[in-house]
């Protein structure tokens, strides 16, 4: 789970990174007061799950409270790279002096943490990567170890930050660490004119994983930006996610939707472009309960046309699956109104597809082969 960047500064507050919390309203009736409350000269940010909001003009300077209406006004409602922006946040502006880069984040190849650190913050660190690649400083972190006194200190030279910037650099790790994030991002970590240090901006990954460990984080959820079809999964325990295309899709196993994806792209190309709808992975199990529940959520997909049901028969073996199909189709009545096309295989497809072929439904083909089955979905997808 990704998270805004006031959302970010509270979780920073907690592990005493030095922040500014400020104050966020959705409405820019709201901003006049909250400005005035801040001291009356203040920075309006736009809050979206993404970064340049600077340069999309999502972050303004206000001198006085009217200002800050105006700029509040200005930026809620804003699309910032497909971001709609709901709630900007509010602080006092800040007497920049320097502006660094600062991340920890999940070194995946190297089976590490890596630090990676610049003094030419403020813009976005693959842009400093092509302007000025020798002022990034990347930094190995040993897991078992951390980032205890000796790391901090190393990372602080390594970056070329003043020496006091150690503290902070070990407060983020503590952040990184106590909080499960997989990534924690600040840009710009700021010197003030004061010369002390202050995390500007901030960007945090929680790792969701982790979030039996973290009940408070629930509270960072946004409901309100969710899709409302990933929603209803979650609700239901499945592993669903929306795509944009027309073909719904349904499996078991993780790799095996995924390959099931792009066949069905593959396919596609010959019939009107027309593409996956979701990944839905039901798992092992696939009862009829399940097979209803994830049917009722992809056919509850206005823009799904079609449905490809691709099963490898397992510890749950294919006749299991016909008879969850046949009863999830019985369960959804009138509900289930778009063809699906069923390809089954693995253990029991014999007695799998005898089941299909004798309840006959009319909205279900039974296709042998998976590139067979993906083409006609896609074709029944065309069609419609
Ligand atoms: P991003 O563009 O989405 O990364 O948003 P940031 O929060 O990083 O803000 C972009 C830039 O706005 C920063 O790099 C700063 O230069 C500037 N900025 C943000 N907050 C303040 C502030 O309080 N005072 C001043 N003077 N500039 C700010
Ligand atoms: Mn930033």
């Amino acid at each position: 789970m990704d998270l805004m960047e006031y959302q970010a500064k509270e979780l920073f507050a907690r592990h005493q990174v030095p922040v500014t919390l400020g104050r966020v309203v959705e409405d820019p009736a709201d901003a006049a007061a909250a400005a005035e409350a801040l001291g009356g000269r203040v920075v309006v940010k736009a809050q979206v799950k993404t970064g340049g909001r600077g340069k999309a003009g999502g972050v303004k300077l206000a001198a006085d409270p009217a200002e800050a209406t105006a700029r509040a006004e200005d930026i809620l409602g804003m699309d910032i790279k497909g971001h709609t922006v709901r709630r900007v946040l509010l602080a006092p502006a800040a007497q920049i002096a320097e502006e660094y880069y600062f991340s920890f984040l999940v070194d995946r190849a190297n089976r590490n943490y890596l630090c990676i650190a610049s003094t030419e913050g403020g813009v976005e660190i693959e842009e400093i990567a092509h302007t000025n690649p020798d002022a990034i400083a990347k930094v190995s972190i040993d897991p078992a170890i951390g980032v205890d006194e000796a790391k901090a200190a190393e990372i602080v030279a390594a970056a070329g930050f003043p020496a006091e910037a150690a503290d902070v650099v070990q407060k983020l790790w503590a952040v990184f660490v106590a909080e499960d994030a997989s990534l924690v991002e600040v840009n710009p970590l700021v010197q003030l004119a004061d010369g002390s240090l202050e995390a500007l901006d901030g960007k945090v990954t929680l790792d969701e994983n982790a979030a039996y460990r973290h009940p408070d984080h629930a509270a960072f959820e946004d409901k309100a930006a969710a899709d409302p079809l990933e929603a209803a999964a979650q609700e239901k325990g499945l592993n669903y996610v929306k795509l944009d295309g027309q073909v719904g899709i349904i499996g078991n196993g993780a790799g095996l939707v995924m390959s099931t994806l792009d066949v069905v792209a593959y396919a596609g190309e010959a019939h009107s472009g027309v593409k996956p709808a979701n990944f839905l992975d039901i798992g092992g199990g696939a009862s009829a309960e399940v097979m209803a529940n994830g049917l009722g959520i992809i056919l509850g997909d206005a823009q799904v046309k079609s449905v490809f049901v691709n099963v490898f028969g397992g510890i749950t073996a294919c006749d299991a699956v016909s008879n969850g199909i046949v009863q999830a189709l019985e369960l959804l009545g009138e509900q289930a109104n778009k063809p699906l096309v069923v390809r089954l295989d693995g253990n029991n497809v014999t007695e799998g597809r005898r089941i299909l072929a004798k309840a006959n439904h009319p909205l279900v083909t039974v296709v042998d082969t998976m590139d067979g089955a993906a083409d006609r979905a896609a074709e029944l997808a065309a069609q419609a």
